[in-house]
């Protein structure tokens, strides 16, 4: 059997009244059961909107797919009607936003938001509902489950809430679960015991995951493989433990070179010079050659093709090897 998702040259476009704006432009990744990807990039590369399309919930119109396909489980879900995709949406596949306040109902307590889970999709009666509620809540480790249930959501504190929004995914336990940004909003501290979690559930039910970040940081323990975005389009490809070695593309060194260090307190941290580019206006040849610190003249009228690099390994830029070159330690996946 083929990949839990596999999705093929991807393509989203943005109808604006200043013109298309070119969202995602021919992405392609997978993801096993069990599996991690960080999906790595800066805001409007189209990591997010890769995901609203895998999920069924693009902002359609102005977004629309206008090309490629989405398969999960054998089947492609861009050829699948509205009820059975709402069905996926709902039991096999499962989203965590960065925002948990905007993302659960004011309104309700999270006793009744994750017991809905239950009556709805699963017929259990409302005191089963209930017990599957607190189950799950102690399952996320939130204290006093049974007393916290009745809680409303802005009565958490921001990593409780990310906790109670993990339940509510987990809740009918999906084959993938796609996160986006969930710890960009934390403490530090916070983010690792939330990231922590979401690595321990997704190996105890052998979940496909799917961690969309602008922070390689957050990602080293997590991951199995990252896929880094710019402009829309896959830049590099690779095991997780390669690409910290010896990225294969200036822009993902560039996001590496970015992160804090604590041996280097106190200096001033790098930061990739400019700005992702506007989607309507994307440049020619390498999207990435205005900020890039290796451009040459062709740089500026080739597109790079996602070169191979190594078995799992794959960059687009005519300059892999000698950015791979500017490390010391050379990749030994080969
Ligand atoms: Fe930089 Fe050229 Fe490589 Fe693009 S193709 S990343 S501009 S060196
Ligand atoms: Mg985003």
């Amino acid at each position: 059997s083929g990949p839990l998702l596999d999705v093929r040259n991807l393509h989203v476009e943005f109808r604006t009244r200043e013109g298309v704006a070119r969202a995602v432009n021919g992405v392609e990744y997978s993801v096993d059961a069990g599996e991690t990807l960080a999906v790595l990039g800066e805001s409007g590369s189209g990591k997010s909107v890769t995901a609203q399309a895998i999920m069924g919930i693009l902002d359609s119109p102005p977004g629309f797919v206008t090309q490629g396909k989405i398969i999960f489980q054998g089947r492609d879900l861009l050829t699948l009607g509205g009820e059975e995709r709402r069905k996926v949406r709902g039991a096999r596949m499962a989203m965590i936003f960065q925002d948990a306040l905007s993302s659960l109902n004011p309104v309700l307590n999270v006793g009744e938001q994750l017991g809905e889970m239950f009556t709805v999709h699963r017929g259990m009666s409302r005191k089963e509902a209930r017990a599957r509620a607190v189950e799950l809540m102690e399952r996320v480790r939130i204290p006093a489950a049974k007393e916290r249930i009745r809680s409303y959501p802005h009565q958490f504190s921001g990593g409780m809430r990310q906790r109670v929004m993990i339940a509510m995914a987990m809740a009918l336990e999906p084959e993938l679960i796609i996160a986006d940004e969930p710890t960009t909003a934390l403490d530090v501290t916070v983010q690792a015991q939330v990231m922590d979690l979401l690595a321990e559930l997704q190996r105890e039910y052998n979940m496909g995951l799917i961690l969309i970040t602008h922070d390689l940081g957050v990602v080293a323990d997590v991951a199995d493989k990252i896929a880094v975005m710019y402009a829309g389009r896959i830049v590099e490809t690779s095991p997780v433990h390669d690409i910290y070695r010896a990225p294969a593309h200036p822009y993902t060194k560039g996001l590496l070179d970015s992160i804090p260090r604590l041996d280097q307190k106190g200096q001033e941290l790098y930061a990739i010079k400019g700005l992702p580019p506007n989607l309507l206006h994307i440049p020619s040849g390498c999207a990435f050659h205005p900020r890039c610190p290796r451009a040459r003249d062709v740089c500026r009228t080739d597109d790079p093709p996602l070169y191979r690099v190594s078995q799992h390994r794959a960059s687009a830029c005519h300059f892999w090897k000698e950015t791979l070159g500017d490390d010391s330690v050379p990749s030994d996946d080969t």
